[in-house]
C-alpha cells in the first residue's frame, strides 16, 4: 500500500506536464494524444519505481542475480586448482576499500570476469589460464572499481528504467522485491551485456592501477594483461572483448600513467 502511495506521489507531477502538452494537440489529434499520454504515463511508471529504488534494494537485485549466476556456471570447488590458485592469489582480499568481496573461479573456457554490485566477483578458469597472477589481481582491481565506482550501479538502475523487468520485481519476499524468475535470465544478460561507457572503463582501468599500487602488486601486470587480450584478437566470442574497450589503446593509457 504504500508503495502505490509513493508511487502515485511521484507520478503527479509527470501527469500535470503531460496534461499541459496535451491541452495543446487535444482536439486535432486526440488518438495520438492518448497514445502518447499512455506511453508517458507507462515510462513515468518505470523512471518514478526506479528513483524509489533503495541501494538496499539495489544490493538485493544484485545478490539475486548473484545466485542465478552461480546457478548457470559451474562454481570450481574448493579442492579445485583453480580454486586453489585463486584462493592463494586473493589473500587477504576479503575486502577492500570498504567493500566486502566474494572472489570464486567459474570453471568456464572464456577470457572474463565480472563483478556484481553486492561485490560477488567470479573470475573465468579462461582467463586465468591466460594470465598470470598479478594480472588476474589487475583484473580483479578493474572490476572491484566498477563496483565502487558505482557503474553497476548505474547500469542497473537504468536497466531498471528502460526495462519492463521491473514491473516484474514486485513480488515481495520478506520486505525485498525480488525479479522474477522467469524474467531474471533475460534481465542479466541486459545488464551484463551492456557495455560501461569508455569514461567509465578508464576510470575502472585507474581504479585497478591503484588498487596494485596499494596492495603493492605490480602495476605493469595491467599492462600486459591488456597486451595478451589484445593478442586474443577479434575472434568475438571472447567475453572481456565484447564488453570492454580496444585492449590495445588501455595498454598504451596505462603504460602512460605507470611511467
Ligand atoms: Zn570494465
Amino acid at each position: 500500500m504504500r508503495t502505490q502511495i509513493k508511487l502515485l506521489a511521484a507520478l503527479t507531477p509527470v501527469l500535470t506536464a503531460a496534461g499541459m502538452v496535451g491541452a495543446t494537440l487535444i482536439a486535432p489529434t486526440a488518438p495520438a494524444y492518448s497514445q502518447s499520454l499512455g506511453k508517458i504515463v507507462g515510462s513515468a511508471k518505470k523512471v518514478a519505481e526506479a528513483a524509489s529504488v533503495s541501494d538496499e534494494q539495489i544490493v538485493a537485485y544484485f545478490g539475486q542475480m548473484s545466485d542465478e549466476m552461480d546457478r548457470q556456471n559451474p562454481l570450481a570447488p574448493a579442492k579445485n586448482p583453480y580454486a586453489v590458485r585463486l584462493a592463494k592469489l586473493t589473500k587477504g582480499l576479503d575486502s577492500y576499500d570498504g567493500l566486502k568481496l566474494d572472489i570464486k573461479a567459474y570453471l568456464v573456457d572464456d577470457v572474463n570476469a565480472f563483478a556484481m554490485g553486492d561485490g560477488t566477483v567470479r573470475v573465468y578458469s579462461g582467463l586465468m589460464d591466460k594470465m598470470t597472477d598479478d594480472e588476474v589481481r589487475c583484473v580483479i582491481g578493474h572490476e572491484i572499481g566498477h563496483v565502487k565506482l558505482e557503474h553497476g550501479k548505474k547500469r542497473m538502475k537504468l536497466a531498471l528504467q528502460q526495462d519492463a523487468a521491473l514491473s516484474v520485481a514486485g513480488t515481495a519476499s520478506s520486505g525485498v522485491k525480488r525479479i522474477a524468475d522467469s524474467e531474471l535470465g533475460g534481465f542479466i544478460q541486459g545488464v551484463m551485456n551492456a557495455q560501461h561507457s569508455q569514461s567509465a572503463e578508464t576510470a575502472s582501468d585507474d581504479y585497478a592501477l591503484g588498487f596494485m599500487a596499494a596492495k603493492q602488486y605490480p602495476q605493469t601486470a595491467c599492462a600486459t594483461a591488456m597486451d595478451k587480450l589484445a593478442a586474443l584478437g577479434g575472434g568475438g566470442g571472447i567475453g572481456l572483448l565484447k564488453t570492454h574497450p580496444d585492449p590495445a589503446k588501455r595498454a598504451k593509457r596505462m603504460r602512460k600513467q605507470i611511467g
